[in-house]
């Protein structure tokens, strides 16, 4: 008898162990998970991501925020220019973005994406397309542009739904002929929406023209700046005044 109790503990004994491993293992693979998802957060929100955000959309800290991946901008959106970020891209996952280069907005006057979100994530304000900010419009690559070597190509000028606003052409001299035109695309921040139809549209295998979230694409300058003709124009009068106007001297004159 005493012995058959004695194996009986033994093999209670070995159950109680096995379960207390089994418990440990599956709380250290939570835990693992855990520091993997918490690892791949701090990843996604420390990185500049280049995700272009919906029409609306807050300031990125902001948006992270109020959006709750419920995914109904994506849905609404009848030209599948949204698509929702998966786990493991470098955007913070469910949130919804868009490749300016595979799919463009293409500027829906009653802005679906934006009726459709239910928290304010994606700014109810914003009542006409023209004013998106979705990113800004960068002619990146300078020696590859074909209207920067001298041809006319003028694609991303021409798709621009704010063609003269936020794209111009601007004609200087072709220094390498001598006798032809350059016709440079210009971006013009205070107009460009963000939309990338002109980088979709750019004829190059990669395109020169690349729209980029709007913090990646603009510098500052210090707030102390003051441009000397803009103030004068406000002001109606030189802030200046009295400056002495000496003769220009070249040098070695
Ligand atoms: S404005 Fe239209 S095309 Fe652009 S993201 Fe919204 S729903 Fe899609
Ligand atoms: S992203 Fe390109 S096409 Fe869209 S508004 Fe700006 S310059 Fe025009
Ligand atoms: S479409 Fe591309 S190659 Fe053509 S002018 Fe625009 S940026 Fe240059």
């Amino acid at each position: 008898m005493s012995g058959g109790n004695g194996q009986g503990r033994a093999a209670a004994e070995a159950a109680r162990r096995r379960f207390l491993v089994g418990l440990a293992r599956g709380a250290a693979g939570m835990a693992m998970i855990g520091l993997g998802l918490g690892l791949y957060a701090r990843r996604v929100a420390a990185r500049p991501a280049v995700a272009l955000r919906p029409p609306g959309a807050l300031a990125e800290r902001d948006f992270l925020g109020a959006c709750v991946r419920c995914g109904l901008c994506v849905r609404d959106c009848p030209f599948d220019t949204l698509r929702l970020a998966r786990l493991g891209e470098d955007v913070a996952a469910g949130t919804p973005y868009f490749v300016a280069r595979e799919v463009p907005c293409e500027m829906c006057e009653d802005i679906p994406c934006v009726a459709a979100c239910p928290t304010g994530a994606l700014d109810k304000g914003l009542t006409d397309i023209d004013d998106a900010r979705m990113g800004l419009a960068v002619l990146i690559d300078r020696e590859n542009c074909l209207n920067l070597r001298g041809l006319r190509c003028d694609v991303c000028y021409r798709v621009c739904p704010l063609i003269d606003r936020a794209i111009t052409l601007e004609m200087r001299e072709n220094t390498r002929t001598g006798v032809h035109a350059i016709f440079e695309p210009v971006v013009h921040a205070d107009a460009c929406t963000g939309c990338g139809k002109c980088e979709h549209a750019c004829v190059l295998d990669e395109a020169a023209i690349r729209v980029l979230p709007r913090r990646l694409a603009r510098g500052a300058m210090g707030r102390h700046y003051r441009l000397g003709w803009e103030e004068k124009a406000k002001a109606g009068r030189s802030l200046v005044p009295g400056v002495i106007d000496l003769p220009d001297r070249l040098p070695g004159g």
